[in-house]
């Protein structure tokens, strides 16, 4: 089976997409995702197109394909809440610069968090969501908006299928909207991934398997329902190596990029070289802490 896997990787200032791609080959990925900044904050410097088109280059050299390459929107942004005026048009205004800033890189999928209504109810909340999505996909552009399906900490919306079915039929421009899920948090939503194929037959049913064209692969320091969002290494969460390879290896996904947003070792040393080996042999290393920490130490 074609494997497409990557994980989040840095975009940093003086590297820009070039540094994102080769941190990216390093990790023996052919798919990748960047926040065009730090995820927190939504401070973004302006892109640099030597960098641009050396990355660009680099991607094509190495046959990564385009489509295999995901942006993330910040945390911070909240469609759900539109209490606070100024903060609201900030945020559109932010999200449409964000998907020019897309087109610029050649990257065509924008990972969103749809929000938190904080307090407001789920219906409220699910409402904002449309409205603000109307607005910031009613120019036309070949980026898509990626739904991600949320573990439902705190007062998180689309921690249910139906939610995101919700906002599909209501958003006009639709056909720009698509889905990114995310293992760790359908778990944590209380979707037992251990029967993936019954998960996929319940998504197909409600949204349409058609419309998953990214996959956030965590395993979860929680258990199915606890709603906490709190990532784990591969095979070292609840969720165990085998479900997880079950979900990379599912033929249903088959052409759908697989991307990594587990934690680093220490806070310091980036997991994912060695989490991918993993999953490119099938083989679970016990020692994967170890192996990691000694690796970085001794570059
Ligand atoms: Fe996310
Ligand atoms: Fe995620
Ligand atoms: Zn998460």
């Amino acid at each position: 089976m074609n494997l497409i896997i990557g994980s989040h990787v840095s975009f940093v200032k003086d590297k820009q997409l070039l540094g994102s791609v080769e941190e990216a080959l390093n990790y023996g990925s052919n798919a990748f995702m960047i926040y065009t900044g730090a995820p927190q904050n939504t401070n973004r410097i302006s892109l640099n197109n030597d960098l641009n088109t050396k990355g660009k280059e680099l991607i094509i050299k190495n046959n990564i394909d385009f489509n295999n390459i995901i942006v993330h929107a910040p945390y911070i942004i909240n469609l759900a809440n539109k209490k606070d005026e100024e903060f609201r048009n900030f945020t559109l205004n932010f999200l449409k610069q964000e998907i020019k800033r897309c087109e610029e890189l050649g990257i065509y999928k924008l990972v969103l968090h749809p929000g938190s209504h904080v307090g407001l109810g789920e219906e409220v909340g699910l409402n904002n969501i449309v409205d603000g999505l109307n607005i910031v996909l009613e120019d036309n552009s070949p980026v898509k908006i990626l739904i991600e399906t949320m573990s439902g900490k705190g007062t998180e919306c689309c921690y249910k299928f139906e939610h995101i079915k919700y906002i599909i039929d209501n958003v006009k421009n639709n056909d720009r909207l698509e889905v990114c899920m995310d293992s760790c948090h359908m778990s944590d939503a209380g979707y037992d991934i251990t029967k993936f194929d019954i998960l996929l037959d319940e998504f197909d049913k409600i949204v349409g398997l058609n419309k998953v064209s990214a996959i956030h692969i965590n395993d979860s320091k929680n258990n199915i329902g606890d709603k906490k969002d709190r990532h784990a290494n591969i095979g070292y969460g609840n969720l165990g190596f085998d479900n997880i390879i079950n979900i990379i290896y599912n033929k249903r996904l088959e052409n759908i990029p697989k991307i990594l947003e587990t934690p680093y070792i220490e806070n310091t040393y980036p997991p994912y070289k060695f989490e991918i080996e993993m999953i490119k042999n099938k083989i679970f290393n016990p020692n994967l802490i170890e192996t990691i920490t000694k690796y970085y130490k001794n570059l």
